[in-house]
């Protein structure tokens, strides 16, 4: 029986490792005809300004709309995209898509905003980047000061002579650059005071468990006040509920993003959002749960 126990479970491994060797093929085969195909888009989260509860900028999620597979997330598709190369040309589209977008959005009389694109690994080291990064804004037209570009941590402190130098160059453009998923990846605060970047984005998961773990809430305080007292301002990412709301406010937390406000958007509904001048309701400024 052990050993019939043991046949089944091996048969089920290889049928797992299989789909799953199957999968990742089938995602690397029809990501190279996505372009082509037109099947990417672009949706569009709003960046609140915490203080006054007004949108204050917007971050480019890319989405896969393939016929057969659906909807395909970012978090299936990005790490195949990013081992097989494809990353870099599809990191060029989402970035002048993002451009484009943004400038139609002002040329269309609405407020002008900042819109973020993620930077990938690949894309951050392809010498390419800052040439496209300028093509993109003279092809759009859409200024400098409103594009911001998203590097993770761990993509500046890979090689961080070489990222150092990477960001001037893009700060030098006019561009506004953050910090992604700030405090998930190796860190070194002797290094942060070496980028020139503008934002600091506490990653989602110490936003999800501050209120529960005091440690997590010592945290995201430590990570505001470090952040503003280098220079930066402090985005917190990932924020659904009021009471995480409050925390973040009442800690002078600068800006937010989260499903608590919207989820990323089709660009007619975040136009919508826009023209209808939505902002944050923001309630009392008392602290729920934990306190200091
Ligand atoms: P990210 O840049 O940290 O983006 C934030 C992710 O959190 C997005 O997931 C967003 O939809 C999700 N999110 C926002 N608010 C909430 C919330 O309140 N609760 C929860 N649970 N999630 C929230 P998404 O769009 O699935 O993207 C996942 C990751 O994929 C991104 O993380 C980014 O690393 C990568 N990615 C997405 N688009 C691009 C792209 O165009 N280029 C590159 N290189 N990477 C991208
Ligand atoms: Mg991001
Ligand atoms: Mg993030
Ligand atoms: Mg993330």
């Amino acid at each position: 029986r052990a050993k019939e126990a043991g046949r089944n479970q091996l048969q089920f491994y290889e049928a797992a490792m299989h789909s799953r060797i199957s999968e990742r093929a089938m995602i690397e085969a029809e990501l190279r005809h996505a372009l082509a195909r037109d099947e990417l888009r672009l949706h569009y989260q709003p960046k609140l300004d915490l203080r006054t509860g007004a949108v204050v900028g917007m971050e480019a999620l890319v989405r896969w709309q393939h016929p057969g597979m659906g909807m395909v997330s970012p978090a299936r598709f990005i790490g195949v995209a990013e081992e097989t190369g494809l990353i870099v040309e599809i990191g060029r589209w989402v970035l002048r898509s993002a451009c484009f977008q943004n400038a139609a959005w002002q040329q269309a009389g609405l407020m002008p905003l900042r819109v973020a694109v993620n930077v990938s690994a690949r894309q951050f080291r392809d010498p390419d980047l800052s040439r496209e990064v300028q093509a993109a804004l003279s092809d759009s037209g859409l200024d400098a000061r409103y594009l911001e570009l998203e590097l993770t941590e761990s993509l500046v402190m890979h090689n961080v002579e070489g990222a150092v130098a990477v960001v001037k160059g893009l700060k030098q453009m006019g561009i506004a650059l953050s910090i992604d998923d700030f405090g998930t990846g190796y860190s070194s605060l002797a290094y942060l005071k070496l980028f020139p970047v503008d934002y600091l984005k506490i990653d989602q998961s110490f936003v999800r468990e501050m209120l529960a773990e005091p440690k997590v809430a010592a945290i995201v305080r430590s990570v505001i006040a470090l952040g503003q007292s280098l220079g930066f301002r402090v985005i917190a990412e990932g924020v659904e509920t009021a009471p995480q709301l409050a925390y973040l406010r009442h800690h002078l937390c600068d800006e937010m993003q989260g499903y608590l406000f919207s989820k990323p958007l089709p660009p007619d509904d975040f136009g919508a959002l826009l023209r209808e001048e939505r902002c944050l309701a923001l309630p009392s400024d008392e602290v729920p749960g934990e306190q200091q």
